[in-house]
């Protein structure tokens, strides 16, 4: 019972690229950056074994950026051509590269790195990759006109990548949608088709992770204008509930979404953000079960899957580690409480 895992990201150790920054470019290059970034691999899995994770990431360790890491692989984006976007509904202005042509992937994406976690570990694996609406929000477009449409695209492309990855041995495929807290209306008219094209005979389980984001300045910020409720999971949920998706995984600790909106997925398990991802105070485990004990009164234990709420890519390494540790502590409280 209470199967751990992570949302995704872990923080890049600082031989590897700089630290506590999110798009921190790479130390080095060539040969030595991809052993380098095995290395990291290595160490992270080791953190998260200890720690008693039960579904490990390798903590996204090859990608600069959760999105930027697919798309980079993918023909049809001009990466010159920047356009100025407001992505998250104007939450951040950035230069973003811009799809010019029929999108396709020539190759695959993430083949090697899986297959060097999976021969490292004999954990159960879960891998991200960006879910379809949120690429979309993350990239101009100059060529599909319509976002569902070019987001179809992408959903057919992420299929591709990901039935090979199940093949290699992934037991868990998480779609990152954190714009789904942003586009509600956009996620029941399209954003669960294009999930459901993305997932499409897929053998692992599938997942997908909708959260308030990485705790940086333009985050925090936006929840400051969300109230004293953060209700925005209520409009998508029932819909969710109703898709071919497994697994759901949301944020609760230290935030303000009430944690009976969970109630709404009654047919899913449940991954449940234990661990705070926007603040550097490492939780007890007291207040991770605490955590867990509450979800207990809207969802049943067996479909209950202790998470942190979002990747931690940006936090410093020692507090990434003692969130994983408190993680797992406090799950095995819980373990010997309901034992
Ligand atoms: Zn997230």
């Amino acid at each position: 019972m209470f199967k751990t895992t992570v949302a995704g990201s872990l923080p890049k150790p600082a031989w590897l690229a700089e630290p506590e920054k999110l798009w921190a470019s790479w130390r080095m290059e060539g040969e030595d950056l991809v052993r380098a970034k095995k290395d990291a691999v290595l160490t992270w899995l080791k953190v998260q074994e200890t720690a008693g994770i039960d579904i490990v990431s390798n903590g996204e360790q090859f990608r600069v950026h959760f999105v930027h890491g697919f798309l980079e692989q993918i023909d049809g984006i001009d990466w010159e051509k920047k356009t100025k976007m407001g992505i998250r509904d104007d939450r951040y202005v950035v230069d973003v590269p811009t799809v010019t042509g029929p999108i396709s992937r020539p190759r695959p994406v993430h083949s090697d790195e899986v297959s060097f976690t999976r021969a490292n570990t004999t954990q159960e694996l879960k891998f991200t990759l960006p879910g379809p609406m949120t690429i979309c929000d993350t990239i101009a477009d100059e060529h599909y006109g319509r976002r569902a449409d070019m987001a179809m695209a992408f959903a057919a492309i992420l299929n591709d990548e990901a039935k090979e990855l199940a093949a290699l041995g992934v037991d868990v495929i998480q779609f990152d949608e954190p714009a789904f807290n942003v586009f509600m209306e956009d996620v029941k008219e399209w954003g669960i088709d294009a999930l459901h094209r993305a997932i499409e005979g897929l053998p692992c389980k599938t997942a997908v992770h909708i959260c308030y984001g990485y705790g940086i300045e333009e985050n925090l910020r936006w929840k400051e204008t969300l109230g004293s409720e953060w209700r925005q999971y209520e409009e998508i949920f029932p819909a969710l509930n109703q898709s071919r998706i497994q697994q759901i995984s949301l944020e609760c600790a230290g935030s303000k979404v009430p944690m009976s909106l969970m109630a709404l997925l009654k047919d899913k398990e449940v991954m449940v953000g234990a661990i705070d991802v926007a603040t550097n105070v490492v939780e007890t485990p007291e207040q991770v079960a605490a955590t867990l004990r509450e979800a207990m009164n809207h969802v049943d234990a067996e479909r209950i899957f202790p998470c942190t709420n979002c990747g931690m890519a940006p936090l410093p390494r020692a507090v990434a580690e003692g969130k994983l540790a408190s993680l797992g502590a406090g799950v095995e409280i819980m373990r010997k409480e309901l034992s």
